[in-house]
């Protein structure tokens, strides 16, 4: 059997896993990532229906990485405002980009882009190997540092593994971490339809009575579209004729694009959300949605997970540069102090707005109406969403600490 040896053992080169290893690149740490997907995939990787709403924070850390560069202009779409309805009402909760000293709300880029630039960027890193069509089958670790073991039957010694082994992470459950699992019973089906009418940069979240329909704006006649309905619904509409799809999301949409049509495949996503009980064991961490798998009606998944391996990365070039161990508990700890910071809150109060907006029964209805309500009308709290979608506030807190 060969042993490899390096610093760090990344587990999973998703968007996460392959942030953590651009962040870290220049820091003199050997840097291993190990993926079960092919070399091919990773550097032409297929379109998955997402399309992902990134805050101003990300875009900061994605060009502070060198990713951002590598997405075409053309694959990046500003959403300038942003609607929320309820129901059959015409009431609407809006939020816009003017009054908060940004051009929009936040940027719509679909993951294989993302996926895409951040492989292109990590290849690029010094130090950096990512060894791919390889799966991590074991993992433990000890005080002499984390082993693994591959499906190469290689095993290979580091001072800190790191799962990016997304939300089912199976790293996670070997090294003993449970989880706060949520199913929601629910499933999301992403597609992109070209319209007749423009979506003026306008995102529309629509709680309507049975499901939810998310229209996104990309290019002027063309948006991303999400419905989100019960898990036993979800093959009747991906099996679904698409001239009768479009004319269905045309006619739940109240018309409001004109004629709409699919312009590629529908992919379903059931929806889970799983929040780890830690983030950290013995030389150990989890970034990405290996920490926190989020339902995306709130769009923080990767937001979130930028922003965790980033500070994850903060505390490790600290103590590199300090001359201290990496993948010491007091290096490790400062990262899930500060992430769980983050995270807990959003994770709590997301999975809340889902239950109360997917709730059709007589109070929720019209709790849901008053919440619509004092949104508009109240504008500290305005404020706060609009910070928390555009993360600009966050954008000042982080860049303080970061030594990227
Ligand atoms: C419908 C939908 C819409 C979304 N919209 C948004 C949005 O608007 N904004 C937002 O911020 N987020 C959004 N998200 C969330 C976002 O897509 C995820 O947070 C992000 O993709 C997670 O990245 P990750 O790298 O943590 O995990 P993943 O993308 O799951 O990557 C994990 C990687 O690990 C590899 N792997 C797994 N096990 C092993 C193993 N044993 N050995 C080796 N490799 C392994 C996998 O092959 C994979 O490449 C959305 C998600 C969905 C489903």
């Amino acid at each position: 059997m060969t042993e490899k040896t390096c610093d760090i053992i990344i587990t999973g080169a998703g968007p996460a896993g392959l942030s953590l290893a651009c962040s870290l690149a220049g820091s003199g740490l050997k840097t291993l990532v190990v993926e079960q997907l092919s070399g091919e995939t990773l550097v032409d990787p297929p379109v998955d229906g997402r399309d992902i709403a990134l805050t101003h924070l990300s875009r900061d850390l994605l060009e502070q990485l060198g990713a951002w560069q590598r997405i075409p202009a053309s694959g990046i779409f500003p959403i300038r405002q942003a609607q929320v309805l309820d129901g059959n009402s015409p009431y609407v909760l809006e939020f816009d980009s003017r009054g908060y000293a940004v051009d929009a709300l936040g940027y719509l880029v679909a993951n294989h882009h993302i996926r895409k630039a951040l492989h292109e960027q990590a290849v690029t890193c010094p130090d950096t190997e990512i060894m791919t069509g390889t799966s991590v089958t074991a993992v433990h670790s000890d005080d002499s540092g984390a082993h693994v073991q591959l499906s190469s039957g290689e095993h290979v010694h580091a001072a800190l593994l790191v799962a990016a082994d997304s939300r089912f992470s199976q790293t996670r459950r070997w090294m003993g971490i449970s989880a706060d699992m949520h199913d929601f019973g629910r499933v999301a089906i992403v597609c992109r339809m070209e319209h007749e009418n423009p979506n003026d940069g306008i995102a529309f979240e629509c709680f309507h009575y049975g499901r939810t329909l998310a229209v996104l704006p990309l290019s002027e006649r063309l948006s991303s579209i999400v419905v989100t309905v019960s898990a036993d619904k979800a093959d009747a509409i991906m099996t679904q004729d698409a001239d009768d799809f479009a004319a269905d999301i045309r006619q739940r949409f109240g018309n409001r694009l004109g004629d709409m049509r699919l312009t590629g495949e529908r992919h379903a996503y059931p929806l889970v959300a799983v929040h780890a009980t830690r983030f950290v064991a013995d030389r150990f961490a989890l970034v990405g949605d290996a920490a926190v798998g989020m339902h995306p009606v709130t769009a923080h998944g990767f937001n979130l997970g930028l922003r965790g391996q980033a500070t994850l990365a903060a505390e490790i070039r600290a103590a590199r540069a300090a001359g201290t161990d990496i993948g010491a508990a007091a290096v490790l700890d400062k990262y899930q102090s500060t992430h769980r910071r983050v995270t807990r809150p959003l994770y709590t109060g997301t999975n809340r707005i889902v239950g109360l907006f997917t709730d059709d029964r007589p109070p929720a209805k019209l709790l849901r109406k008053l919440v619509l309500h004092f949104g508009n009308h109240c504008p500290p709290v305005k404020r706060m969403i609009a910070n928390q979608l555009t993360e600009r506030v966050a954008t000042r807190n982080i860049f303080l600490r970061l030594p990227l």
